[in-house]
């Protein structure tokens, strides 16, 4: 159904309640519709389910007078109606009159309402009561913007998915989570969350509502970002992956509460699924909604080609974290004063803003994170179940996997979560998304899934050296020095791009040379002719992506053709677009350019040779393992990748030590083997931690 349809439906549907005609209201819903309305003292309050439940509100609402001064407005966007409007009138057994500024967030599916929620306009309501007689109705922008505060580019409110961004809990899902809270009375204008807070406890708003606001990039004022409502939840994603909170969360006036404390959240999520799903789906909603608006954004100064600045983008995309990029040309009259008190000057570039009075000048990632306080103190006398070497797709299945079987589980990673995986702009061989997706996006979502299941991550940390350290446990030695301990060990720290043997190659690289294909690289070369090396399916993917907006891509292949090398599906399409050409059996001559790149030279057998103006060339000649650190310490093939058992599948030379994904000899280098493989492995994990439990049980009764 188109928008415009959705938006009739909706409007007929309010104009059957108004003629109290149940029929046609019936006939406009879902069997399963449910509507709730928040509020205590009012009579429509409640959670309205099934046309039963739709009975009883027509019931309810022809026991009170209702008036609309002024057509209520209708903002659509798909399948989500938003009704915005003023209505007044009395209750007429009590005489009691009432204005009621509301939201109603409508869901359409397949020509009948699905979901209504309505959000009260708290402040609304409270400026009302304080005026006497005629209150004048608020323009509906106005009235919405009480809830969300953010705008899109075109000026519009930013209410995309509100119903789930912001979801009304039910009686009964408020029910469920009343024996892991608490309820409190909490005073107007207190500040229950702090920007900065870790640790943080959950909060569903029972009466009175949340405020949020936030510094937004280079911003020194807070903004509102969105009010809380009554029977809304108070809380994000840094509740789970335990980071700071990016805003301050104030009450608005006098509130009760539900606090679940911080230690209970996760008994509540295991207790509750269908909870857990609402409130999962809210706060990677929340997420993207801050990542949209760079809310609590750290803001880099720096050229969109300098490499510390790509390693420190890279990083901060990988953790979902907001940022946002200026280059020193564009910086205006309003941002030079400000880089001026802060002593930075052209050569201190790269700087990171991250807020008021903290700027830091030239920083490594490591540095970055810890001021951001993603560098966690890790526990040196605690023994965990697993720890995993790597969280691409491989190492984040293991954690998902070993997690939701009980097992105590840390993940570390390098960079942050994704892997080669989270360069690739669009993998579709991947089973059940039929339209493909990003390798960023596949590990934002199994980021959250492994700490909905308690799994630690940890990043940017590299694991340095792992030694046998008791009879029972490892020890994991991190470059920064820091140590954990764990029962077993997976493996899953993929491979890192090959590199020409050409001269200059490593001059140009992140100068112009890239091994990934993302928007962020896109970006950098809109409307330019590019050159991709390679002959498998990354290469193709890269071409047939940045070919939307390049110029002309020239593809070069060593090979005579590209049938052993490359999927069927790339081959076709990449021939039939007009964008990309492909020269078969050919190989880069020569890189020129001062300071980063700008002259790209190729010959093919056949004699004839090009030379193009080029700034941006993308390498994908296949890998080589992160396997460097291991030397010694577990067997590796000739090509440096670990070799497993084939009996006890999986494990490596050293027992308790297992490998999987790309690092692993043999391997299918595909995301879904990937994922495959980390998921099977803790069948066999989970058989060593039991035999070697009972080989200490055992030995610990014989010294008795
Ligand atoms: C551009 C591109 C496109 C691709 N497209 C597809 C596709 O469409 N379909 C498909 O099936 N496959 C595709 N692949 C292949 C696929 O991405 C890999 O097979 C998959 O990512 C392997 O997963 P992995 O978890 O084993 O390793 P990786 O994804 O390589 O992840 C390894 C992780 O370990 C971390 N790490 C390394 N060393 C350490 C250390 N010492 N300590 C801590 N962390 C460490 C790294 O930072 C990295 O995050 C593509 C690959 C690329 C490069």
């Amino acid at each position: 159904m188109s928008t415009e349809e959705n938006v009739k439906i909706v409007k007929d549907f309010f104009a059957a309640i108004g003629r109290s005609d149940r029929q046609a209201v019936q006939a406009l819903s879902a069997e399963d519709i449910e509507w709730i309305i928040p509020g205590e003292d009012w009579p429509l309050a409640g959670t309205h389910r099934g046309h039963e439940g739709l009975a009883d509100l027509l019931q309810k609402a022809s026991e009170m007078e209702t008036s609309l001064p002024k057509p209520p407005e209708f903002v659509a966007q798909g399948d989500r109606v938003l009704v915005v409007g003023f209505a007044t009138g009395k209750v007429k057994a009590t005489n009691r009159t009432f204005e009621d500024y509301f939201v109603f967030a409508i869901t359409v599916r397949n020509g009948k309402l699905t979901n209504i929620r309505e959000y009260v306009d708290t402040q609304a309501l409270a400026r009302a009561a304080e005026m006497d007689a005629s209150p004048r109705p608020l323009p509906a922008e106005e009235s919405w913007a009480n809830i969300v505060s953010l705008r899109n580019p075109d000026g519009s409110l930013d209410s995309f998915r509100l119903e789930e961004t912001l979801p009304l809990l039910t009686d009964e899902q408020i029910d469920a989570i009343r024996p892991f809270a608490e309820e409190q009375e909490i005073p107007a204008r207190q500040l229950v969350l702090r920007e900065g807070d870790t640790e943080l406890d959950f909060l569903v708003v029972l009466k009175g509502a949340i405020e949020f606001s936030a510094a937004r990039s280079f911003g020194k004022e807070r903004t509102p970002i969105v009010l809380i409502p009554e029977r809304s939840f108070a809380s994000d994603l840094s509740l789970l992956a335990n980071t700071p909170l990016a805003a301050d969360g104030r009450t608005t006036e006098a509130t009760r509460i539900l606090r679940v404390r911080h230690s209970d959240f996760r008994r509540l999520l295991s207790a509750e699924p269908d909870l857990a799903t609402v409130i999962l789906r809210a706060f990677v909603l929340r997420q993207s909604y801050k990542l949209r608006h760079d809310v609590g954004a750290v803001v880099l100064i720096g050229k969109a080609i300098d490499p510390d600045i790509a390693k420190l983008r890279t990083f901060l995309s990988r953790s979902d974290y907001p940022h946002k990029l200026i280059e020193p040309d564009a910086i205006d009259q309003t941002g030079k004063p400000m880089l001026d008190s802060y002593g930075v000057h052209p050569s201190d570039l790269p700087a990171a803003f991250i807020r008021e009075g903290c700027i830091l000048k030239k920083p490594s990632v490591f540095e970055l994170a810890s001021e951001l306080g993603l560098v966690e103190k890790l526990p040196s006398d605690h023994v965990y179940d697993l720890a995993i070497a790597g969280s691409g797709p491989a190492g984040l299945a293991a954690a998902v996997s070993g997690a939701s079987e009980g097992l105590d589980t840390i993940v570390f990673d390098a960079l942050g979560p994704g892997g080669q995986a989270g360069t690739s702009s669009r993998i579709e061989n991947y089973l059940g998304f039929p339209t493909g997706l990003s390798g960023q996006e596949l590990a934002s979502r199994a980021a959250v899934q492994a700490l909905k299941f308690g799994v630690r991550l940890v990043s940017p940390r590299s694991i340095d050296r792992i030694v046998k350290a008791g009879e029972d446990f490892f020890e994991l030695t991190l470059l920064d020095g820091a140590r954990v301990l764990a029962k077993a060990v997976v493996l899953a720290t993929g491979a890192v791009y090959r590199a020409l043997d050409i001269p200059e190659y490593g001059r140009f690289v992140g100068h112009g040379i890239h091994h990934a294909a993302t928007l962020m690289e896109a970006q950098l070369c809109v409307g330019e002719d590019i050159v991709i090396v390679g002959g498998g399916n990354s290469a193709g993917q890269a071409a047939l992506y940045l070919s939307k907006t390049t110029a002309q891509v020239h593809l070069l292949v060593r090979q005579k053709n590209l049938s052993s090398t490359m999927s069927t599906y790339l081959i076709e399409r990449l021939q039939a677009s007009p964008k990309v050409q492909i020269y078969f059996d050919t190989e880069l001559t020569a890189l020129a350019g001062h300071g980063s790149l700008q002259n790209v030279e190729w010959r093919s057998a056949d004699g004839r040779s090009w030379s193009k103006p080029i700034r941006n060339m993308f390498v994908m000649i296949g890998a080589v393992p992160n396997t460097e650190w291991l030397k010694g310490r577990v067997e590796l093939d000739s090509n440096g990748y670990i070799v497993t058992n084939p009996v006890s599948p999986f494990e490596t030379s050293q027992p308790g030590v297992f490998a999987v994904g790309d690092v692993r000899a043999g391997s299918s280098k595909r995301v879904a083997a990937a994922v495959g493989e980390g998921s099977v492995v803790i069948q066999y994990l989970l058989h060593y931690l039991a035999q070697a439990s009972s080989v200490l049980t055992s030995k610990k009764a014989e010294a008795v």
